[in-house]
Formats: C-alpha cells, sequence, structure tokens
C-alpha cells in the first residue's frame, strides 16, 4: 500500500498505482475554484475536525470540507460498490499520499459527526514524509484532498469475499465490509493481521467465541468468571471502551450492521473477523484461508473474491508482487502463499 505522488510546481509525476497512472492527465489540469466538492482534478481544503487516537501510531483523522460542500456523486457511488481512496497532500514537499476513508460509524450519533465527513485512518511511518506530517497537524488544521480514486470496483455478482488485511489494510477491509452489508446473502470474513495487539486491543476472534461461548457475555460476566480482557491489559496507553479499541467497535458494529434475526431467532452473521498478532505468535496460516474456500452448491449463485491488502511485504507474501508495466501498476502473476493453494473457484485481487 505504498504510493509516491510527487507534487511539483506546474506538473507532477507519478510513480504511483494503476488508479493513479492511469488518470495522471487529471492531474496536470489547472485547480479550478468551480471545484468546489472533493474532486479528482484538484486538491480541496478539509478541515481537520477530529483526531482520534487508535493506537500508539495510528489515529482516526476526521476531516470536514471547509465549505460544507455536499459529496458529490462520484463519492455516494464509490461508497456503493468500490474500494477507493482520497489522496492528501504535504504543501511543504508538494508530495501526496494516498489514504483509504473509512465507512460512517453506523453506531455514531447523528448530530456527532456528519455522514459526509472523510475520515481516515492515518498510521505514522516512522520517517515517513506524509504520514509524520499529518500526524503533527493541530486540530482545526487545513488538509487538502483529492479523490475519489478507485481501487477496485466490486462487481454485483460478488456474494463471498475473505479478505486478508495487514495492518491499517483493515481500512479497505471496512469499505467492503460496508458494501457487502448492502448485498442479501452475501458473506464475508476478515482476516485481520497486526504486528501488536495495541493496534487491535479487545479483539476477539469470532471462531473463538463461537467455540468459547462465555466470550458472547458482557465484560462484567467476564469480571465474574475471570476471564481477562488480555488487550486491554497489555496497552492500557491505547483508548479502549469496554475493553475494545475504536477500530475494534468500529468493526463490532459493522458485523452488528450485517447481521440478521433468522426465524428460529438466532442471529445469522454475515461478517467475521478473526484476529492475528504477530506479537502473541498467532499469524494467518495458508490453513485458516483454506477452510474458509468451500465450494459452491448449484444454488450459491454469484463469484467469490479474496482480497489481499496491507503493506508491501503482507501483499507479496500472501499473493507475490504487483508490477509496473507501462507506467502503470498492475496485479501481476498470482504468487505467494495464495499461489500455491487450491482456491478452487475464488479470484484473487491485490489492493
Ligand atoms: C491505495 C492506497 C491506500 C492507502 N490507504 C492507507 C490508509 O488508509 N492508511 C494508511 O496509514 N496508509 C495508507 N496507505 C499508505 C500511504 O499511502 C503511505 O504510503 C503511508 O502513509 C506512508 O507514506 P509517508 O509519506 O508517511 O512515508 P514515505 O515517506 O513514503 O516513507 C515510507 C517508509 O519508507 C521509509 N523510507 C522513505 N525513504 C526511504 C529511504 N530513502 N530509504 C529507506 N527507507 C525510506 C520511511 O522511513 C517510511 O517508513 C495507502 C496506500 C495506497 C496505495
Amino acid at each position: 500500500m505504498n504510493r509516491l505522488l510527487r507534487i511539483r510546481p506546474g506538473f507532477l509525476v507519478v510513480f504511483g498505482s494503476s488508479a493513479i497512472g492511469g488518470a495522471a492527465y487529471r492531474f496536470l489540469k489547472a485547480p479550478s475554484p468551480s471545484d468546489a466538492s472533493l474532486n479528482p482534478h484538484s486538491f480541496t481544503p478539509y478541515t481537520l475536525v477530529d483526531k482520534q487516537t487508535v493506537s500508539p501510531s495510528s489515529a482516526i483523522f476526521t476531516l470536514r470540507h471547509s465549505e460544507s460542500a455536499r459529496e458529490p456523486e462520484s463519492v455516494q457511488e464509490a461508497w456503493v460498490r468500490s474500494v477507493w481512496s482520497v489522496q492528501a497532500k504535504q504543501p511543504q514537499l508538494q508530495i501526496a499520499r494516498a489514504y483509504t476513508p473509512l465507512p460512517p460509524r453506523s453506531d455514531a450519533p447523528a448530530a456527532d459527526e456528519t455522514s459526509e465527513d472523510v475520515r481516515l485512518l492515518i498510521r505514522a511511518e516512522a520517517g515517513g514524509e506524509v504520514s509524520t506530517y499529518l500526524h503533527a497537524l493541530p486540530e482545526n488544521a487545513t488538509i487538502e484532498l483529492r479523490g475519489p480514486n478507485i481501487e477496485c470496483e466490486l462487481p454485483h455478482d460478488i456474494k463471498e469475499v475473505v479478505f486478508l488485511a495487514g495492518g491499517t489494510g483493515i481500512a479497505p477491509a471496512m469499505q467492503v465490509a460496508q458494501v457487502m452489508g448492502r448485498r442479501t446473502g452475501s458473506k464475508m470474513c476478515i482476516l485481520w493481521a497486526n504486528r501488536r495487539r495495541d493496534e487491535c486491543v479487545g479483539g476477539v476472534s469470532d471462531e473463538h467465541i463461537l467455540a468459547n461461548p462465555v466470550h458472547q457475555a458482557g465484560s462484567w460476566w467476564r469480571g465474574l468468571l475471570g476471564i481477562s480482557q488480555p488487550a486491554a491489559q497489555e496497552a492500557p496507553q491505547v483508548p479502549v471502551s469496554g475493553g475494545q479499541g475504536v477500530i475494534v467497535q468500529e468493526l463490532e458494529a459493522l458485523k452488528e450492521r450485517n447481521s440478521f434475526r433468522t426465524r428460529e431467532l438466532s442471529v445469522h452473521q454475515e461478517l467475521s473477523v478473526q484476529y492475528y498478532v504477530d506479537d502473541e505468535k498467532k499469524v494467518i496460516k495458508p490453513a485458516d484461508i483454506a477452510k474458509r474456500l468451500h465450494d459452491s452448491t448449484p444454488d450459491q449463485k454469484g463469484s467469490k473474491l479474496i482480497l489481499v491488502s496491507g503493506p508491501d511485504g503482507f501483499i507479496e507474501h500472501w499473493a507475490g508482487k504487483k508490477l509496473w508495466i507501462g507506467g502503470r501498476e498492475v496485479q501481476g502473476p498470482l504468487g505467494g502463499a495464495l499461489g500455491q493453494m487450491d482456491l478452487k473457484d475464488w479470484k484473487v485481487f491485490k489492493l
């Protein structure tokens, strides 16, 4: 997930992804004052209205359009069927980087924020030019955004998704969960890998909950039964509520939204999340994926997709390198661990 865009006065050189490379002509266009709302041609000023710490290295930036312009149709469309990103500018160095807007919080009181705010989960990369610049900005600072850039379309016939997310790769996973939540009969499993527990405090894998039903009980019961909230204890400096970090809470809210009650009143979950933490020696294994790639039955219509998103090394490990051909970033052959597996009729897409 590394994309470099360098903006020089008058022109811009793209060392970037397919979406950006393919749309380079757009960046040559002079900014137009009439481009009031978010658009891919010019940077639009947003105000940083909130910065919520998620972990020692990441925060959710809530950005509001400075003139309260309406969300453009292109963004509304992107929410329905795409994985998409915006670029944030570092004005002193004239460079920009891509970030993936988080879906609006389904559990937030309407007055708290407008659904048109752009929320970005940004990890401060040690020595990173743009991410450290953004993290150093105070509230009410201006951040200029450009977009949307469509990274991947999710055709209507996609009904099942297995999403391998590394670190901030969870942001596109949440976009996909939001899209799949609109599709009746869809199913999605996120396998989210982090180096440290403080990125996903209180996250308990659904598989674990199913195997240990006591985890379904609230925190009061857990306390009574002596079941600890391991993550919260390990990372007390990270903001938690009910023993869960911010992103874990948002994943829980997405799960809730993507669930429905069957006639027998049992809850049928269309979204499940598995947590993996390097420091706890829990890493995603090919078998964790294989058991989710079931065969289609004749009544199961629709395509199945494995999406891989995260740092370059994560994508390479699971699906092989993306390639640069003719100035465009392309998928490249399927390699890595997925390339060694029998994927049946599942397709793979590297984000
Ligand atoms: C489509 C897309 C979506 C993305 N979405 C998100 C998102 O939602 N959230 C998110 O946090 N990120 C996201 N990213 C990643 C993001 O775009 C940036 O790549 C990331 O923030 C790092 O940018 P930076 O300018 O801070 O770091 P850079 O300056 O690009 O540096 C990156 C790393 O390389 C190291 N480095 C730089 N130069 C050198 C050098 N000469 N020698 C050795 N090491 C060096 C730095 O120390 C740093 O660790 C996304 C990327 C893409 C392509």
